[in-house]
C-alpha cells in the first residue's frame, strides 16, 4: 500500500479515537456513504463554514446570504434538467453484484472486487436523486426529491431577493445547507458522501460581462484556500474539456486538492450562463428578467457559481493538516497544523500540576478566555502528554500555569507548530493570540 493510502488510514482512525467523525449509524453496522461530525468535527466543519459564510457575505459588500428548504415543488428538477440528466453510467458485476460508475472503471478489465471477467451488465443511467413522498398518501404528484445541490433554491428565490433587498446586479446569494445525491460509489471516507454539505454562491451579471466576473471569482476563490492555510503546492486548477462541461456551461474549472488518494476536485466555479433562470422562467411562467434602473434594460442575468463541498473542505483540512514529524529519535510526534482561525479548539489551559493552587488559576483563566476563543482544560497527566494530545487535535496554543504564575502573573505560551515556548503576562494573552492569529504562517 501506497504512502497516501496509509496517510488515509490513519486519518480515518485518528478521526474516529479524538472525535472528529464516526461511522453513521455504527453500532448497527454503519449506512455506506453516511457520516457523522463528533465534538470535534462538527467544531472543524462549523469553522470552516463560518469562514466561508463571512468572506462571502461580509468582506464583498454584494453578496447577500439565503438559507432555502431542502425539499421544493418538484417540477423546480424538472425545470433544472436534473430529472432527465442528473444520471451516472451504472454497471453491475453479474458474479458478485457489485456496483460500479461505468466512467471510473475498465469495462474490459476483471470485477475490481471479485476479479470475474466479462461479468458487467450493459451501463445504464441512474438517476442520482433520491426521491420521498410528501403527505400522508403516496399518490400520483406526492413524489419530491432531496435537493442533490443547493443551488436551485437560491435561482428559485432569486426574484423574492431581488424585490426584497437592495441589491442590484452584478450581486451575489449565498447559501450553506444539505445535499443529498444517491452516489454509486461511495469511496475515500467523507469525499464522496450521500449526505453532504455545500457552500455555493450564485454571483448574477449582465451577459456579456460574465467572462470578466468569471476570472475575477477564479482568483478569489483559490485565494480563499489560501487564506485558510491551505498549502499552495497541494491546489490547482483543472478546466473542464468538452466531454466534461455541463451541458449547460460555457466554461467550467474545478479547484483541485492533493487528497491523500490523489488530485481530485475541492471546488467547481462554474459559467451557468442564464440557463437556470431561463428554465425556471419557462416552467413557472414567472419573469425572472431583471431591470437595469440606470440602463433601463431587461435581461435574464448570466450566474457564475462557486460550488464547494463543505464536507469535503474538512476532509482538505484534515489531510492538509496531518503531519508526522520526528521530533527526536525513536519519537514522533502526530500534529494537526490547522490554521487558527478553522482549529476546533484554540487554546489549551493547563495547570503544570493540580496541587498548591495551579488548578484554580489555571481554570480561572481558562473561565476568562471562554468569551474570546475556544478553550479547553486539562490537568490529568504528564505536561508532555499533554501538549502531545492538543498537538493531535491541532490546538495551536497551549497555556501553562506553574509556580512562577502564581508569583508575577505570567503563564507558558506553547505554540503547536515550533514548539517554541515564551513567557506571557496573563492581561496580555487576549492580544498576544490574537496577533499570532493574524500573523499565522504554515510551516513547511
Ligand atoms: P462528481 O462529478 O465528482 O460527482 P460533481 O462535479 O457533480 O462531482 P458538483 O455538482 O460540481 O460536483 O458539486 C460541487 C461540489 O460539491 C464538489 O466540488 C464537491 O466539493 C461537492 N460534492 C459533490 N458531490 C459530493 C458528494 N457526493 N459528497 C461530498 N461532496 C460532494
Amino acid at each position: 500500500m501506497g504512502e497516501k493510502n496509509t496517510t488515509m488510514e490513519k486519518i480515518v482512525s485518528l478521526c474516529k479515537r479524538r472525535g472528529f467523525i464516526y461511522q453513521s449509524s455504527e453500532i448497527y453496522g454503519g449506512l455506506a456513504g453516511s457520516w457523522d461530525y463528533g465534538p470535534l468535527g462538527v467544531a472543524l466543519k462549523n469553522n470552516i463554514r463560518d469562514f466561508w459564510w463571512k468572506e462571502m457575505t461580509q468582506h464583498y459588500d454584494n453578496i447577500v446570504g439565503l438559507d432555502s428548504a431542502i425539499l421544493m415543488h418538484p417540477k423546480v428538477w424538472e425545470a433544472s434538467g436534473h430529472i432527465n440528466n442528473f444520471t451516472d453510467p451504472l454497471v453491475d458485476c453479474k458474479h458478485c453484484k457489485a456496483r460500479f460508475r461505468a466512467d471510473q472503471i475498465d469495462l474490459e478489465a476483471a470485477c475490481p472486487n471479485c476479479g470475474t471477467k466479462d461479468s458487467f451488465t450493459e451501463p445504464r443511467n441512474f438517476n442520482l436523486m433520491f426521491s420521498t413522498n410528501i403527505g400522508s398518501i403516496e399518490q400520483e404528484g406526492s413524489k419530491i426529491y432531496l435537493r442533490p445541490e443547493t443551488a436551485q433554491g437560491i435561482y428559485v428565490d432569486f426574484r423574492n431577493v431581488v424585490q426584497s433587498s437592495r441589491v442590484k446586479v452584478p450581486f451575489g446569494i449565498a447559501q450553506v445547507g444539505k445535499s443529498f445525491r444517491n452516489e454509486i460509489t461511495t469511496k475515500s471516507f467523507i469525499f464522496r458522501s450521500v449526505e453532504f454539505e455545500q457552500m455555493e454562491m450564485q454571483f448574477f451579471v449582465k451577459p456579456g460581462t460574465d467572462d470578466k466576473w468569471f476570472a475575477y471569482w477564479k482568483e478569489q476563490r483559490l485565494n480563499s484556500y489560501h487564506n485558510m492555510g491551505i498549502k499552495p503546492t497541494s491546489l490547482r486548477w483543472h478546466k473542464h474539456g468538452d466531454d466534461e462541461l455541463a451541458f449547460y456551461a460555457k466554461e467550467a474549472y474545478d479547484i483541485q486538492f492533493l487528497f491523500p488518494m490523489g488530485w481530485q476536485e475541492l471546488e467547481g466555479i462554474h459559467n451557468r450562463t442564464d440557463y437556470d433562470l431561463t428554465q425556471h422562467q419557462k416552467f413557472s411562467k414567472k419573469d425572472l428578467t431583471y431591470l437595469d434602473q440606470e440602463s433601463g434594460e431587461r435581461f435574464v442575468p448570466y450566474v457564475v457559481e462557486t460550488s464547494a463541498g463543505l464536507t469535503r473542505n474538512v476532509l482538505m483540512a484534515l489531510s492538509d493538516a496531518y503531519e508526522e514529524e520526528e521530533i527526536g529519535e525513536n519519537d514522533i510526534r502526530t500534529v494537526l497544523r490547522f490554521h487558527p482561525k478553522i482549529a476546533p479548539v484554540t487554546v489549551a489551559v493547563l495547570p503544570l500540576v493540580k496541587k498548591d493552587g495551579l488548578g484554580e488559576v489555571a481554570q480561572k483563566l481558562e473561565k476568562d478566555l471562554r468569551e474570546e476563543f475556544v478553550t479547553f482544560y486539562d490537568q490529568s497527566g504528564a505536561i508532555g502528554r499533554r501538549y502531545r494530545r492538543m498537538d493531535e487535535i491541532g490546538t495551536p496554543y497551549c497555556l501553562t500555569v506553574d509556580y512562577q504564575s502564581l508569583e508575577d502573573n505570567t503563564v507558558t505560551l506553547r505554540f503547536r507548530d515550533s514548539m517554541e515556548q515564551i513567557r506571557v503576562k496573563i492581561d496580555d494573552i487576549v492580544a498576544t493570540l490574537k496577533k499570532a492569529t493574524k500573523e499565522y504562517k504554515r510551516v513547511e
